[in-house]
């Protein structure tokens, strides 16, 4: 089968398209023959090096495709179920061998390309936004990076919670796609003061929570946006890792809480996947969540959606399609 290899940790370039063997699936686990892969920053963080994994490797934490066998023992999952799945690497490859819990049936009315566009960071906004910080009516979140592809999802789920959402966004041309994923406010990131402008659409009382995917270059303002007592969610590093904090600085800052959560540790059962999943395919499948894909590509085309992704023009998601 043809696949992306990472022999050594780098830029784009290192991302080379290989003829390996198909992998066999073993006890509990399933081959899916891949219809869609999903494009992360994560990804990125892999390639790069910030992130570690045993060299060569394959890159793709996400996937669509249909089983093509199954190992001995499993019962979650048929050969010719439609199936997609999240936080399993691999997935730049016309086959991956997945564990068969990990695999979340499609809807009948949603496409291998919406399946694979959505798990990764749909199942991320649910967990920020149901789970890190459960928002509700009254509350007001501040959202980076709004038109991105996790941002996007993050903004629509806030408004399904009743929140209030001010989005920062780092060019005019990504304005319209925060505000048609329902954020109530936009804000210009690299030309406005963010902490000023969320402080004055408070009334001076900062927001309850920042999902902040931006990491090194807006974390010191996202804890100014803050009301005292309010939460800091740092889940991204798209501008470099978030330096070391001092704890008192939550304390000169208003007795702040400060987390720094991943999906892996959001979906590590059946129970809590099936939930955010079952969430997240149902409300496309029933037209309640809506996911606009910026940009398709094909395998051998990976290494240009890297660059895309990393260069702030894309917004939503990116998919390649095989
Ligand atoms: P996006 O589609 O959001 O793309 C990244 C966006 O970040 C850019 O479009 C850009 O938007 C913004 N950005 C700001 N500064 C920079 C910079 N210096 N370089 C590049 N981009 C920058 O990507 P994803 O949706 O895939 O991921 C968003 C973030 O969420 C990533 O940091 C990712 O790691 C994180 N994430 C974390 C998860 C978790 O569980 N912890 C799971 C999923 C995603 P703009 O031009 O508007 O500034």
């Amino acid at each position: 089968m043809m696949a992306i290899q990472v022999a050594e940790c780098g830029g784009p370039e290192k991302l080379q398209l290989a003829e390996i063997p198909v992998p066999q699936p073993g006890p509990g686990q399933a081959l899916v023959k891949i219809a869609n892969i999903g494009v992360n920053f994560i990804d990125i963080y892999f390639r790069t090096g910030l992130y570690k994994a045993d060299l060569p490797f394959t890159p793709g934490m996400e996937a669509s495709g249909v089983v093509e066998a199954v190992g001995e023992g499993v019962r979650d999952v048929s050969v010719g179920d439609r199936v997609a799945y999240a936080m399993q690497r691999g997935a730049y490859a016309e086959f991956a061998v997945v564990p068969a819990w990990q695999l979340v049936k499609i809807p009948s009315n949603v496409g291998f390309d919406l399946a694979a566009a959505a798990m990764l960071q749909g199942m991320t906004a649910h967990y920020l936004t149901h789970s890190t910080f459960p928002l509700s009516a009254g509350h007001t979140a501040l959202i980076h990076a709004a038109a991105g592809g996790a941002g996007q999802l993050t903004v629509q789920m806030a408004k399904m919670r009743g929140a209030r959402v001010i989005g920062t966004v780092g060019s005019a041309a990504k304005v319209e796609q925060a505000k048609a994923a329902g954020a109530d406010h936009v804000i210009l990131y690299n030309e406005q003061d963010f902490a000023a402008e969320a402080k004055a659409l408070t009334g001076g009382k900062g927001v309850d929570v920042v999902y902040d995917s931006v990491g090194a270059s807006t974390f010191q303002k996202s804890l100014d946006s803050l009301r005292p007592r309010g939460m800091m969610v740092t889940f991204g590093n798209a501008s470099g890792p978030v330096p070391a904090v001092e704890p008192l600085l939550l304390n000169s800052k208003g007795s702040l809480f400060l987390t720094r959560p991943t999906l892996a540790h959001h979906c590590a059962d059946k129970v809590e996947l099936n939930w955010r999943a079952g969430d997240v395919l149902g409300w496309i499948a029933g037209g309640k969540l809506k996911v606009h894909i910026g940009g398709t590509y094909s395998l051998k085309e990976v290494g240009q959606a890297h660059i895309d992704l990393a260069s702030r023009k894309t917004t939503g998601k990116l998919l390649l399609s095989l």
